[in-house]
Parts: structure tokens; C-alpha cells; sequence
């Protein structure tokens, strides 16, 4: 799938100008992809002077938001301590709800200290499969969280806010999915 970053496009219009299928639009400034149209040619890709434009070849990623009631974003405290993990698949710009996992160790956890290791490996043993963990706020634990996760800050209230934002954030993500010195990101 070809996916423009809302955080770097302009609003320009050079990939419109290129694109033979018409398939780009702009609206409200930032180009949209209209997928049925688009080809997958990449040659707006050459063209965005942003480098705006991605191209990702089967996507596919795991992405776990930290919750107390299954429906907003844990906020009073770092994700590792939410009560549960509600797990998506993104695939191909769309989501598929796989299931609410439960984070079994957050309550012997809230009697260790933040950062402790024992914590990290507790949320790691939780989230298992999962590429990418979204949270209103993380901890000290970061640190070792990001050698296994795309660690993410999304700051909206609910699951369906930060699901909506997952999408448009999708070519960071998979940007820094490919480093291997990764920090956490705020996705806007
Ligand atoms: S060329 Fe790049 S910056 Fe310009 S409108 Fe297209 S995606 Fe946006
Ligand atoms: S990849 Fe090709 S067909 Fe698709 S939007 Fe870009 S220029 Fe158009």
C-alpha cells in the first residue's frame, strides 16, 4: 500500500501532478490516496519533496492500547499498569479487533518501584506477540519496553481516537520499526 504521513505533507500538489491514475486528492491541505485507484507505481514517491509518501509491502502489525475499561486510554498512570490490553491488527489501512487480554501481573506489580526490571518483564510477557504499544504515558521501564515494542504516546481519550490515529501515523511507525536504536514517539 502507498500512505502519506499527515505529519510532513504540505499540502503542495506535486504528487497529484504525477499521478497517472488520479488517485491523489488534496483535502484540508494534506493528499489523500484513494486506494482502489492507486496502482502501487510509486511514482509519487520520487516526487514529494517531504518524502511524505511511503510504500509498504504487507503491512501487518500487532498493535496493543493499554486500558482499564475497554474502551479509553489508561490515564492515570503508565500503560504498563493498565488492567488490560486491548489487541489490534492493522492490515493493509484497516484494523481488526483480535481480543482484550488481560494484564494478569499490574497488581503485584503496583509494589515495585518504577523501572523495576521485574515490571518490564511482566508487561512484556503480557503483550507477547505485539509489534506496537500505544499508552497515554509510559514509565521509567521505556527504556527496556522499546527493545521489544514500538513504544507509542497517544494522547486521546478513547481506543477509537488513538485507533484513528494509529492509521495516520502508520509510515512513523513502521520507520521506526526498522531502527535498531529505538526511542519512544508521540504520534500526533
Ligand atoms: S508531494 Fe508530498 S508534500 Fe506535496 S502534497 Fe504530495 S504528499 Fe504532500
Ligand atoms: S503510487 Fe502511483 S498510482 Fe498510486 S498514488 Fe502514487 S503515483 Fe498514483
Amino acid at each position: 500500500m502507498v500512505n502519506v504521513s499527515k505529519n510532513r505533507c504540505v499540502g503542495c500538489g506535486l504528487c497529484v501532478d504525477v499521478c497517472s491514475q488520479d488517485a491523489i486528492v488534496i483535502s484540508i491541505g494534506i493528499a489523500n490516496i484513494e486506494k482502489e485507484k492507486c496502482v502501487e507505481c510509486q511514482a509519487c514517491l520520487q516526487e514529494c519533496p517531504q518524502e511524505a509518501i511511503m510504500f509498504i509491502e504487507n503491512m501487518n502489525l500487532v498493535v496493543a492500547f493499554g486500558t482499564n475499561d475497554g474502551n479509553t486510554l489508561k490515564s492515570d498512570h503508565h500503560v504498563g499498569m493498565s488492567k488490560y490490553f486491548k489487541v489490534y491488527q492493522f492490515s493493509d489501512g484497516k484494523e481488526e479487533f483480535v481480543e482484550q487480554r488481560s494484564n494478569v501481573k499490574y497488581k503485584e506489580d503496583e509494589l515495585k518501584t518504577h523501572g523495576d526490571p521485574g515490571k518490564a518483564k511482566a508487561t512484556a510477557s503480557a503483550l507477547g506477540n505485539v509489534d506496537v504499544l500505544i499508552g497515554r504515558m509510559f514509565g521509567p521501564n521505556i527504556s527496556r519496553l522499546r527493545n521489544k515494542f514500538i513504544c507509542a504516546v497517544v494522547r486521546k481519550d478513547t481506543i477509537e481516537e488513538a485507533i484513528q490515529t494509529v492509521h495516520e501515523n502508520i509510515n512513523e511507525i513502521i520507520e521506526e520499526k526498522s531502527k535498531k536504536d529505538r526511542r519512544g514517539i508521540i504520534l500526533k
